[in-house]
């Protein structure tokens, strides 16, 4: 068996699911020379076949009641993608393009992140196509409560573990944890990113972001170069955009961009901590970014990355976001690549920085902070204890520098240059793969 064979045999298989076979060919590209250079046998590739497979994909139907007293149905999932290191670990999203596919390789792509961060996290992600887009409070409860209804039949502290992503922040974690408490009768940490009064983690809002920022740090410091001053551009303005352009101010850099579903704001002269509080607080009246009025600001429709030039690039709002042509015209400047959503990049895209040469960091390894502190968050749960913002922070910062050690050490080639990619992809790899091995699977 070889691992052409492995990706031939998916596509033949899943031919409509288009976003988990990019994210599976990435991988299976990166692995193939690492398992030629263990001399890997015909059961090592089974393994690797079974690697690719989710043990279980659950699918449900929510109903609930809108504003209207009308009756609405969505449909609920849970790709439950591999237990070897751990219970099921990753995140729920509600937003009109989730099906099977995109939780399929957002819960692929989980796996080898939640391998890195080195804690004992499985894989899973899940979430509806459920649009929060325009919806009250009221509604967001009546969706999120009937979504626990189901889904709390197949999790638990042991079992699977959901957390955020795209349209679940704290508010939906309130609720869902609200209802899981009070289907149990019990107050296990079942889901992360809850509130500290309910056994959240303090810092694990900011993690993802901080995290992408500190990962940033190390790879800029690995090549003679210093956040501090860099012209960077990041796009969306939701949890990992806000906190990543947080982090980036505080280490001096200037960031000039946000965007959402509708354009991007620049500010050449860089955005101040103040002036994205008040972006946050239009986004949080539900609000687009479009009414935002800053000094020096315009609101601009197209391709930020096409227009845009910057020394450092953040993508922060969703897959494929960034095409092959816009990534031509990253390269004409960049100096650092970091993806901040999962798989930002299309593999076309991806393919013309890694052969540019520039340090390109992919979202399994520098977006593993948010995952990493969620752990940190079930350790503290369950052992009824909190942990101050500063060792929560020392953690998170000593996390981020190992993963990227461990991109180093399984990326570099004989030049000595670093690819990323296929470090993350490596490291992350071998952990899922040897923890299968010693079960038996
Ligand atoms: P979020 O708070 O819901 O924000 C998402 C942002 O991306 C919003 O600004 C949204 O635009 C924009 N966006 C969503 N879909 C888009 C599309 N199709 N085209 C253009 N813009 C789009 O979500 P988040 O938690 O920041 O997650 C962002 C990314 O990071 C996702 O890839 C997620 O999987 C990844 N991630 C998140 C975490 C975490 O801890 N939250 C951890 C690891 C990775 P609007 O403002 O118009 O809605």
């Amino acid at each position: 068996m070889t691992t052409t064979m492995l990706l031939e045999g998916l596509k033949t298989n899943y031919p409509h699911q288009g976003t988990f076979l990019q994210a599976a060919e990435e991988l299976l590209a990166s692995v193939a020379p690492y398992l030629e250079s263990i001399n890997a046998t015909e059961a090592d590739y089974k393994v690797l076949e079974r690697l690719l497979i989710p043990e279980r994909i659950i699918t449900f139907r929510v109903d609930w009641v809108d504003d209207a007293g009308v009756m609405q149905t969505n449909t609920g999932y849970r790709v439950q993608y591999n237990s070897a290191l751990g219970p099921y670990k990753g995140g729920l999203r509600f937003d009109p393009s989730v099906n099977e596919d995109v939780l399929k390789f957002l819960g692929f792509e989980q796996m080898f992140k939640n391998a890195l961060t080195g804690l004992r996290l499985g894989a899973g992600k899940g979430g509806s196509d459920f649009n929060p887009k325009g919806r009250s409070d009221n509604e967001i409860r009546s969706f999120a409560r009937a979504f626990m209804l189901e889904l709390h039949r197949h999790i638990g502290i042991e079992r699977d573990v959901p957390a955020g992503d795209i349209g679940v922040g704290g508010r939906e974690i309130g609720y869902m944890y609200g209802m899981y408490k009070e289907i149990t009768n019990g107050s296990e940490g079942a889901l992360t990113g809850k509130d500290p009064l309910h056994g959240g983690s303090l810092g694990r809002t900011e993690a993802t972001g901080h995290g992408i920022v500190y990962f940033a740090d190390a790879m800029a410091k690995h090549h003679g170069l210093s956040l501090t001053g860099m012209k960077a551009a990041v796009s969306g303005s939701g949890n990992v955009a806000e906190f990543t352009a947080r982090k980036l101010i505080e280490f001096g850099a200037v960031v000039m961009t946000l965007s959402d579903r509708g354009g991007y704001l620049y500010k050449e002269t860089g955005f101040s901590e103040d002036d994205i509080s008040y972006v946050m607080k239009v986004k949080k009246l539900g609000q687009n970014l479009d009414v935002v009025t800053l000094p020096h600001t315009e609101y601009k429709t197209g391709s930020l990355w096409r227009f845009v030039s910057a020394e450092a690039y953040f993508p922060c709002a969703t897959q494929n976001e960034v095409n092959e042509d816009d990534a031509r015209a990253m390269v004409n400047s960049a100096k650092l690549i970091v993806e901040g959503a999962n798989m930002p990049l299309s593999l076309e895209a991806a393919h013309v920085v890694r052969e540019a040469g520039i340090p390109f960091a992919p979202g399994k390894a520098a977006n593993a902070g948010g995952v990493a502190v969620s752990g940190l968050e079930m350790a503290q749960h369950a052992g009824h204890y909190a942990w101050t913002k500063e060792q929560v922070d020392g953690e998170l910062q000593n996390i981020m520098k190992n993963i990227h050690r461990l991109c180093v050490e399984n990326g570099q080639a004989e030049s000595g240059k670093i690819d990323y990619v296929v470090g993350a992809n490596v490291a992350g790899f071998k952990r899922v793969f040897e923890a299968m091995k010693k079960l038996g699977w």
